[in-house]
């Protein structure tokens, strides 16, 4: 018989979870104002909200927190983590962020000017708030495939050239001030970007002189998916992987709290010296000084450490296993969800599960709502909620997709945990023509909305 397939770790410490009863969490969520934010994370059982920050560190990230340099200026631990940089992903310069959007603050301070157009696939939201706060536009640029959620494609990452090229040849040069790849993209469900596609886009860019910059916080799992479904790379590994997607950026933004394995730190890292220079200027204002940024000493050493494991391919077949483990339990009871199952999350589609609620009721929130009573079990909207209103006609954007996704944490929970999930969801699946009416909004903020928004329940 072929030996089933375990976690590639063993477990040194352990932190008690908590379940709760119905009725407790009705009153909670209702407190919350229905807004899945707003709970306590004691009453949450299994915490499917983010896949950022929440990872279980190594022992041996946990030893270089401990032989941290604190140094204001030129701390070993910096240089641990520009050595990191440096080997793993080919970059010259970096700087230090506190997190992934820090880095975006401080890149797009640089580059993004009123006026400007950002094309990419499915710009992440904390990437297009900090577009849009300086008057530009993202512009999705995804392949058609990544809205079917049915469709097979196996990089539904990937960006139309068709559609980039439009954008270069519809805009003047100078108001373009680069294309942003995610990698993978999580707005799609996690979907890796072909080195293809990575390779097109760059030529492509460079014809037009246009920066590459990828959103990479996902970008070893990409590099899994570029191995297991890319022709050619099947024997490379995936340091080879990684070093050759990076060869095709001019610059990257980081939350280390993904990818990093860490849970705080971000970069920017970039092949130019004329923009670190110009970037380094807001990254003191903004950050900290070049050597430490928003980190502290011990933060960067585990950092360093992380960005070695995140690339180690039995860490990664574990945790792309694990997501996929959950997301073939879903289908095996039909339940819908984007195909294939992503990197880091599972995503069900929300529409297709609810079919009587409507639009304007906030399905996906609705869905994430009965599957926290069911079970405690707390996921996150990718829909309505997330989508914000346009700037321009404060009217709701109804996106392609609606989605509940469901961020599994790096080596946090074991797979009976999945159970705990697949059956909670296939519970409401079985109940799921008796759920008819959503929410409505009460009260929200003008930008990113999701996280603060006070909802009503329609009855
Ligand atoms: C999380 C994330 C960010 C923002 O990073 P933070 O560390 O949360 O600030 C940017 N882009 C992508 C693709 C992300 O997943």
């Amino acid at each position: 018989m072929e030996l089933p397939f375990a976690e590639s770790y063993r477990i040194k410490m352990v932190e008690p979870i908590f379940k709760s009863t119905r009725e407790q969490r009705e009153q909670w969520i209702k407190d919350a104002h229905y807004n899945l934010f707003n709970l306590k994370s004691e009453q949450v059982y299994i915490d499917l909200l983010t896949d950022s920050g929440t990872g279980a560190m190594s022992h041996n990230q946990w030893a270089a927190m401990m032989t941290g340099d604190e140094s204001y200026a030129g701390s070993s631990s910096y240089y641990n983590l520009k050595n990191a940089i440096r080997d793993i992903l080919g970059f010259e310069y970096f700087l230090p962020t506190h997190q992934g959007r820090a880095a975006e603050n401080v890149l797009f301070s640089v580059l993004v000017k009123p006026g400007n157009v950002v094309p990419g696939n499915s710009h992440f939201d904390t990437t297009k708030g900090h577009i849009e706060y300086r008057s530009a536009s993202a512009i999705d640029c995804t392949i058609d495939e990544a809205f079917d959620t049915e469709s097979l494609h196996p990089f539904k990452g990937n960006i139309d050239l068709e559609k980039l090229e439009s954008v270069y040849s519809t805009y003047q040069h100078d108001e373009i001030p680069m294309v942003i790849v995610t990698l993978t993209c999580n707005t799609s469900g996690g979907q890796p970007v072909s080195m293809q596609n990575l390779k097109d886009v760059s030529r492509l860019s460079k014809k037009y002189g246009i920066k590459v910059v990828f959103d990479s916080a996902r970008f070893a799992e990409n590099a899994w998916f570029i191995k297991e479904r890319e022709p050619g790379y099947e024997e490379k590994s995936i340091r080879e992987i990684v070093a050759e997607m990076f060869s095709y950026a001019d610059a990257m933004t980081m939350s280390s709290k993904k990818d990093g394995i860490v849970n705080i730190g971000g970069f920017i890292a970039m092949k130019d010296e004329e923009l670190f220079q110009n970037a380094s200027v807001f990254n003191i204002m903004y950050e900290g000084f070049n050597t430490y940024g928003g980190m502290a000493g011990r933060d960067m050493n585990a950092l360093s450490v992380g960005l070695n494991e995140v690339t180690d391919e039995h860490y990664l077949e574990n945790r792309v296993k694990q997501v996929e483990y959950l997301g073939n339990r879903l289908m095996e009871w039909g339940i819908p969800v984007q195909k294939p199952i992503g990197g880091h999350a599972v995503f069900v589609d929300a529409r297709k599960f609810l079919k009587h609620v409507p639009k304007e009721e906030y399905i996906a929130q609705t869905l994430a709502i009965e599957l926290y009573l069911e079970a405690g079990v707390r996921g996150v909207e990718v829909g309505t909620l997330l989508a914000d209103r346009d700037p321009k006609s404060g009217e709701n954007r109804f996106p392609k997709l609606e989605m509940l996704r469901l961020a599994i944490p790096r080596r946090t929970y074991t797979n009976n945990h999945m159970d705990v999930v697949a059956v909670a969801l296939k519970n409401i699946f079985d109940r799921r023509e008796k759920i008819v009416h959503g929410f409505r909004i009460e009260k929200e903020a003008p930008i990113m909305r999701h996280f603060t928004v006070e909802l009503e329940r329609i009855d």
